[in-house]
């Protein structure tokens, strides 16, 4: 095992270990060491992850496989090539309204710090933010018609990175079922398959 692996290994094992947020439901859901220029971010696990122990392991995900599959890249490729992490990586519970709760700011901090160790490990390239608070933890708050569908070169924890943003797959959502969302998406995912980091990490996706 290399020794970025190795980091990489320890990093996750200690943040299997965080209860930093008392409002928060563990246990942590996190990726497995995957040496990665592809960073993507989830907002948090809902009900089921923690179950399957794995990101976007119910509804939510098969519809954002559904769209990664549009790339020429299947669930199980994805998830050996590309590292996944999230705004939060413990599920926040339910909100009393319905749907599951925002997390507060002090949890975005807190589990910010996670990701700013895996961005100083991984130096991602491309990064796919999903959802409006993924987006907005890179970028400015705007409408999702101006970030969905468009590339955005930033430095995030002192990494220049391209960020392509991805909506909710939330079955809750019909952003990404009416135009102009359907367009939007579509052209987000061309953005993400032809991105220099994806072609290297999925050779075959161009074929
Ligand atoms: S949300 Fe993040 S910082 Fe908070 S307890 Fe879970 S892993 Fe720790």
């Amino acid at each position: 095992m290399s020794l970025q692996a190795k980091a990489l290994t320890a990093h996750l094992e200690q943040l299997r270990g965080c209860s930093l947020c008392p409002l928060m439901i563990g246990p942590v859901v996190t990726h497995h060491t995957v040496l990665s220029k592809i960073y993507l971010c989830g907002q948090a696990p809902g009900t089921y992850e923690g179950k399957f122990g794995k990101p976007f392991a119910w509804t939510a995900g098969k519809t954002l496989f559904r769209w990664i599959q549009r790339t020429g890249v299947d669930e199980e490729l994805f998830r050996s090539r590309a590292y996944m992490g999230a705004v939060c990586r413990c599920f926040p519970g339910k909100n009393a309204k319905g749907g599951d709760r925002v997390p507060n700011l002090q949890e975005i901090s807190n589990c910010s710090a996670w990701m700013k160790t895996e961005f100083e490990l991984l130096k991602p390239e491309l990064v796919i933010p999903v959802g409006r608070l993924a987006i907005e933890l890179f970028l400015p708050k705007q409408k999702l018609t101006e970030s969905v569908g468009s590339s955005f070169r930033k430095e995030l924890f002192g990494i220049t990175c391209d960020v392509i943003p991805l909506p909710h797959p939330s079955g809750a959502s019909t952003w990404f079922k009416v135009e102009p969302g359907v367009s939007l998406l579509a052209k987000g995912l061309d953005l993400i398959k032809t991105h220099p980091s994806w072609l290297s990490t999925f050779p075959e996706s161009a074929t």
